[in-house]
């Protein structure tokens, strides 16, 4: 359990595709399976294929390569550029807690990947919508907050739950990034961790 401090602003950042490079990884992954991902569009379920035929990889499949990846990977994911320089510098001015979807038994290997890296923030290992879970950490908290994700519906579901929440877009894998327009429940949409970085601190200011 994540104890806020009351008296200093909080910035609530998911992790993969923000802190972590999720699509590098799993296309290594994919490789080493003799699969790729053909992104056109921005989902997973559909577009990974076979590299000897070309072929889709049925859907029950892709999600147990998907499992199979977070137990495997999740401790060595490449750092997004910029990211833990930002959030070191957030840190003098709010707290951090990096709220992540990902299965609890890969909750420790994200937590010594993130470390490894230069980022060891309290990690929260969600499923599902991220408002009520949003919700439930901040209870009566009452200074400002900055959420960060790159999933529209994630953002969707933090608006309508705690819609005084400042909520950032941030997609780092360029290609996946130019595959969504700005999520329509996000107050902005920055790509970058400079940007983002200086936004989230006239935010909290
Ligand atoms: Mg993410």
């Amino acid at each position: 359990m994540v104890r806020l401090d009351p008296a200093r602003p909080l910035v609530i950042c998911d992790a993969d595709e923000v802190l972590l490079r999720f699509l590098a990884g799993l296309e290594r992954f994919l490789e080493r399976n003799g699969c790729y991902l053909d992104l056109t569009s921005f989902r997973i379920h559909g577009n990974v294929k076979y590299r000897a035929t070309h072929e889709a990889v049925a859907d029950e499949t892709v999600t147990k390569l998907i499992g199979d990846f977070f137990a495997s990977d999740t401790r060595y994911l490449e750092p997004v550029d910029g990211a833990a320089a930002a959030l070191k510098n957030l840190s003098n001015h709010a707290q951090i807690v990096i709220l992540s979807n990902l299965p609890e038994s890969s909750r420790d290997a994200r937590i010594e990947n993130l470390v490894e890296h230069g980022m060891p923030y309290p990690v929260i290992a969600g499923k599902g919508p991220k408002g009520p879970v949003v919700k439930d950490l901040l209870g009566d908290f009452a200074q400002t907050v900055v959420f960060i994700d790159d999933l529209p519906p994630n953002l969707s579901s933090v608006a309508t739950e705690t819609p005084h929440v400042h909520r950032l877009h941030f997609i780092a894998d360029p290609r996946l990034a130019c595959l969504l327009p700005p999520a329509a429940d996000a107050h902005r949409r920055i790509d970058d961790w400079p940007t983002a970085a200086e936004w989230i601190a006239t935010v909290i200011a």
